[in-house]
């Protein structure tokens, strides 16, 4: 039996050469699409419509991360308001910045800083944003440091001048009583004598004292102070120190409250008298003359906490942080100008820290000023 095929032949030859073109345009955007160096993402009624393999190195997420989400979600809390009021007003095809910044919550909770600049375009007939992402977070931490090296460089000139004018002042004190003595030598009386080489000797210590404050900011700033640490009755202490400023200024009232708790640290002792003296000191010299300084010791559940509080001058609100920088001093000074290089809270904070503890300041203007630190009390091991 004989079988009739009938059949259409039809020359497809075309056909099969537009495809294949078609299959290499597309596989050309796709390289280019996804070898980009950027974040390439079309976003449509605040989901992302479309995002290149790059976005997905960027955040950190998967594809089943991103499908289907909201790109609000994507966003930093506090710059979501600025980037979705600028993506609806360039679908509205109003004025928009053509690139800027904002935060991205990368997988883990990260923050990536990116630029974004965005055309509109149509997608699948509807208007939406095609956006190109630039991650700039390691630019912006380049340029935060380079603002925190001009700042430091900036602190060193002021530093240096600030410096030599305070250092010239005891010197030139050392240089003119020296001189006047070597000048009148046989004419000055014995007390006089006496007099001029005792403040001589007074601008000698205070040279050394700024030189050794000079000494120890580099060594914090160096990470090179070392503590010497040993088990100490802070309330004991504490008093003793009193005691020696009251010698110092025995015209002023500075009293001791501590309490009857066995109040021990390892603390290094000459650093803890150089913080405690520090924070007198300062008491004493933006206070007046009749107004007292009270010093507290007490247990602070696991800390101690030590307290100076004077009725001076107090410090503004907006100043209370800053006095723990270095080289930062008031504008308002009281009459009689208390020489100093800022530099005296600045190493007070940094000895403190060193010890595991903290530093504040409490202040009302014209009513007095209380500055408190704390020292974690020894832990007894178990035996
Ligand atoms: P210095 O005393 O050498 O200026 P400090 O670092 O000790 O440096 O203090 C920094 C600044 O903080 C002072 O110049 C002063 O303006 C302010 N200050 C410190 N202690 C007090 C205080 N008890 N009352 C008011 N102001 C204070």
């Amino acid at each position: 039996k004989a079988v009739r095929l009938v059949g259409i032949l039809q020359d497809i030859t075309e056909r099969k050469q537009a495809e294949e073109a078609l299959r290499v345009s597309e596989e050309r955007y796709r390289l280019v699409v996804e070898n980009a160096a950027e974040a390439i993402v079309v976003a449509q009624d605040n989901m992302l419509k479309f995002y290149n393999t790059k976005t997905m190195e960027m955040t950190g997420y998967s594809e089943e991360d991103l499908n289907y989400r909201s790109f609000i979600e994507l966003i930093h809390p506090e710059d979501r308001q600025m980037v979705v009021e600028r993506h609806k007003r360039r679908l509205e095809r109003k004025d928009v910045p053509s690139e800027y910044i904002f935060r991205v919550i990368a997988k883990h909770g990260s923050i990536r800083w990116v630029e974004i600049s965005s055309v509109v375009i149509t997608w699948e007939g509807r208007p939406a944003t095609l956006n190109i992402l630039r991650d700039v977070t390691e630019h912006k931490q380049l340029t935060g440091k380079l603002v925190e090296y001009e700042e430091l460089d900036r602190m060193k000139t002021n530093l240096l001048s600030t410096v030599s004018h305070e250092l010239r002042t005891p010197l030139a004190a050392i240089k003119g009583y020296i001189g006047m003595i070597l000048e009148y030598e046989t004419k000055l009386k014995r007390d006089r004598k006496r007099s001029f080489l005792q403040s001589a000797d007074n601008a000698a210590d205070r040279l050394t004292s700024l030189i050794e404050l000079l000494l120890d900011m580099s060594k914090l700033d160096a990470g090179l102070l070392k503590l010497d640490r040993e088990e100490t009755d802070i309330g004991m202490l504490t008093e003793i120190v009193v005691t020696e400023a009251g010698f110092r200024q025995p015209d002023r009232i500075i009293r001791v409250e501590r309490s009857d708790d066995q109040l021990t640290a390892e603390v290094d002792v000459k650093r803890f008298r150089q913080v405690l003296d520090n924070l007198i000191n300062n008491a004493l010299q933006y206070s007046s003359h009749e107004s007292e300084v009270l010093v507290s010791a007490d247990r602070r559940k696991s800390k101690i906490m030590v307290c100076v509080t004077d009725k001076g001058i107090g410090i503004p609100a907006d100043e209370l942080d800053k006095v723990f920088q270095r080289l930062y001093r008031s504008e308002r000074r009281p009459s009689i100008e208390p020489g100093g290089l800022g530099l005296g809270l600045a190493i007070s904070k940094g000895l403190v820290e060193a010890h595991g503890g903290r530093i504040w300041a409490k202040s009302a203007l014209s009513k007095g000023s209380t500055f408190c630190f704390t020292i974690p009390t020894t832990v007894k091991k178990r035996k």
